[in-house]
C-alpha cells in the first residue's frame, strides 16, 4: 500500500505516456482523484499508432520484454490482463543479416540458436550460452538492487555487497567484453548491439548493460496481439475503469509552487490545483522547464542539462503491395562497421552513411495490419540526439533514399516501386511531439560508467510532492522500465521473480 497517498487526494498526472498511464492506475487504485493532462491528441507517448489506407504501423516499441510487469499492475489494480491484452511469444525473436550474406534467426532457447551459430560461427556455440550465464549473474546482482529499488538516496548505492561489485563488469565496456568473449566477428555484433536497448554505445558503456541480452534472449521477446498499442489502450480502459480523467490536447506549461511545494499545473488556459503532481515528461523538461527556477539548486540543473541524452531514431514506415519472404516479425540488417557507426552517431553527432536497419513487420504476425498481399514495414535506425548542426529539412529525405537503396541491395528488390503509404519520424519530431531532451528516445545514455546509476530520481529530492516517472527517470527507457518506475513513484513493491508471464 502507499501510505503517502493518503494525503494526496487529488493528483495530476502531466503526460500519458506508458508510465503516466501506470501510475495514475495505481493512485486511482489507491483511492485518489487522479487527472492526466497530455500535450498530444493522443495518449501512449513513444508509444503511438500510425494508420493509413490500410495499413498499420507501431510508432514507437515493437518488442515487448518482461511483459510480467503489466500483469502485476493490473492484478494490483484488480484486474485481468487476459481481459485486456492477449501475448504472443515471438519464434524467432529476431532475424539478423549481415553484408557478408550470413543470416541467422535468434530464438529465447539455447539449443536452438546454437543450431544456427553452429552454421557460421562453430567456434562460438559453447561461448554462446556462457556469454546467456554471463549475462543472467549479471541480472541476478542488479536487479534487486538497481532496476527493483527505487535508490531514493545515494546511501542505496552501496548497498550492493562489495564481493559483487567486480561482479558487475562496470569497468570495461560492452564492446570489450563481448569482444574478449567472442572469436566470431557476427557473434560480437549481435551482443553489442543490445547497448542500444538503452540509447548507448556498445564502445562506451560498461559491460553492466550486457544484462539486457539475457532479458530478450533468456526471458523471452513478445508481441501483443494486434499491435503494441494495444498496451496503451489496455491502461487506458484501466484507468478510465477507476475513475481517472483524461484530458488530450492539453499542454502543461507550469508547474506551480507554494512554499516548495506543489500545489497545481497551469496549461494554456486554465489552472489545475493538485496536491500531488505526477511528471510524465521527460525529466530535463519537468526540471528546467515546468518548475520554476528557484526550486532545483543551480548544480542539480547544471548536471541535467550537461547529462548525455540517449540517441534518438530515424523512423521510415512503409506500407508496400508487397510482402517480403525473407522477412519475419523482427529483423535487423547489420552495417558494416559498427564502430564507425557509432562514432557518427555519438561523437561526430550525424546520420550514419551505413546504418544498421531494423525492421518491424508486424504483419508476418497480424496480416490485418496491411492490405492484402502487403507488408507495414517500420524501418528504424539509430540517430544522433539534436544539435545545431543538423539539418533534418536536408537530412530527410536524403537519408530516406539511403535507406531504401541499402535495403534493395540487401535483397528487399523493388521495395521503391512497392511504396504505397510512406511516412518518417525525424528526431526533431521526438522532440516536438513528445519533448524529449534533444529527441532522445530513451532519456539520458549509459554511456559511462555510473550514468545509468546517476538518473533523476522517481520522487524530486527537492519539491516533496513532486514525482517523476517515465523513460528518462530511474531506472531508464523501455516500456518495462518505465513501468518499473511508476511502481517506485507509489512505492509498490515490484515482485521481482514476476517479470516473465505467470499463470493466473
Ligand atoms: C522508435 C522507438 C522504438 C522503441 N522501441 C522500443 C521497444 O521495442 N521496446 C520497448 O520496450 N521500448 C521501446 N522504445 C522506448 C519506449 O517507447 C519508451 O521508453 C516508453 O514508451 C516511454 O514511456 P514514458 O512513460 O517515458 O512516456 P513517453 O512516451 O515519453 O510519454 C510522455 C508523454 O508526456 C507528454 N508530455 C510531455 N510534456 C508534456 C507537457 N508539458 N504537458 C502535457 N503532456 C506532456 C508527451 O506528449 C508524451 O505523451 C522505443 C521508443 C521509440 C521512440
Amino acid at each position: 500500500m502507499v501510505p503517502p497517498n493518503q494525503k494526496h487526494r487529488n493528483v495530476v498526472v502531466i503526460g500519458a505516456g506508458v508510465a503516466g498511464l501506470a501510475a495514475a492506475c495505481l493512485l486511482a487504485k489507491d483511492g485518489c482523484k487522479v487527472t492526466i493532462l497530455e500535450k498530444n491528441d493522443t495518449i501512449g507517448g513513444k508509444l503511438n499508432i500510425y494508420k493509413k489506407e490500410g495499413f498499420r504501423f507501431d510508432t514507437g516499441p515493437s518488442l515487448l520484454t518482461m511483459p510480467g510487469l503489466l500483469q502485476q499492475l493490473f492484478e494490483y489494480c484488480g484486474a485481468d490482463i487476459n481481459e485486456f491484452l492477449e501475448f504472443v511469444p515471438l519464434s524467432p525473436v529476431c532475424r539478423y543479416f549481415y553484408t557478408d550474406g550470413v543470416q541467422f534467426d535468434a530464438f529465447d532457447d539455447i539449443p536452438k540458436t546454437q543450431a544456427e551459430i553452429a552454421r557460421f560461427a562453430p567456434e562460438d556455440v559453447e561461448a554462446y550460452a556462457s556469454f546467456l550465464a554471463y549475462s543472467k549473474q549479471l541480472y541476478d546482482i542488479t536487479s534487486d538492487v538497481f532496476l527493483f529499488h527505487p535508490l531514493r538516496s545515494y546511501r542505496d548505492l552501496f548497498q550492493l555487497p562489495i564481493t559483487d561489485v567486480f561482479k558487475i563488469d562496470a569497468f570495461r565496456t560492452v564492446n570489450e567484453r563481448v569482444n574478449k568473449h567472442f572469436k566470431s566477428s557476427h557473434l560480437r555484433q549481435f551482443f553489442k548491439r543490445f547497448a542500444t536497448y538503452n540509447g548507448s554505445s556498445p564502445y562506451k558503456a560498461p559491460a553492466t548493460l550486457n544484462v539486457i541480452p539475457h532479458v530478450e534472449m533468456n526471458q523471452g521477446g513478445f508481441y501483443v496481439k494486434g499491435g503494441l498499442y494495444k498496451i496503451a489502450e489496455a491502461l487506458l480502459a484501466l484507468a478510465q475503469s477507476m475513475g481517472v480523467k483524461i484530458k488530450t490536447d492539453t499542454e502543461v506549461r507550469r508547474i506551480d509552487l507554494h512554499d516548495d511545494l506543489v500545489e497545481g499545473v497551469t496549461t494554456l488556459d486554465r489552472y489545475y490545483m493538485a496536491d500531488l503532481v505526477i511528471a510524465n515528461a521527460d525529466a530535463h523538461e519537468t526540471y528546467l522547464n515546468l518548475l520554476p527556477h528557484h526550486a532545483t539548486p543551480p548544480s542539480k540543473r547544471r548536471q541535467i542539462d550537461t547529462t548525455e541524452p540517449s540517441c534518438s531514431g530515424f523512423v521510415i514506415m512503409l506500407g508496400t503491395n508487397k510482402k517480403w519472404e525473407q522477412l519475419v516479425h523482427h529483423n535487423i540488417y547489420f552495417s558494416d562497421d559498427y564502430k564507425r557507426e557509432f562514432n557518427d552517431i555519438f561523437s561526430r553527432k550525424t546520420m550514419p552513411d551505413d546504418p544498421t536497419i531494423y525492421i518491424a513487420n508486424t504483419s508476418f504476425s497480424d496480416s490485418s495490419h496491411a492490405i492484402e498481399g502487403g507488408s507495414n514495414l517500420f524501418i528504424l535506425v539509430n540517430a544522433p540526439y539534436l544539435t545545431d548542426k543538423q539539418n533534418w529539412d536536408e537530412i530527410e529525405d536524403r537519408f530516406i533514399k539511403l535507406v531504401i537503396d541499402k535495403l534493395e541491395s540487401r535483397g528487399l528488390k523493388g521495395l521503391r516501386d512497392s511504396i504505397k503509404v510512406k511516412e518518417t519520424i525525424t528526431p526533431r519530431d521526438f522532440y516536438q511531439k513528445y519533448k524529449s531532451n534533444r529527441g532522445s528516445i530513451y532519456g539520458t545514455s549509459s554511456n559511462s560508467k555510473l550514468a545509468a546509476f546517476l538518473r533523476p530520481r522517481n520522487r524530486s529530492p527537492y519539491v516533496e510532492n513532486l514525482w517523476l516517472v517515465g523513460g528518462s527517470t530511474h531506472p531508464g527507457g523501455g516500456i518495462p522500465l518505465a513501468l518499473i518506475s511508476a511502481f517506485h513513484a507509489c512505492d509498490i513493491k515490484i515482485d521481482s521473480r514476476r517479470v516473465t508471464l505467470s499463470p493466473q
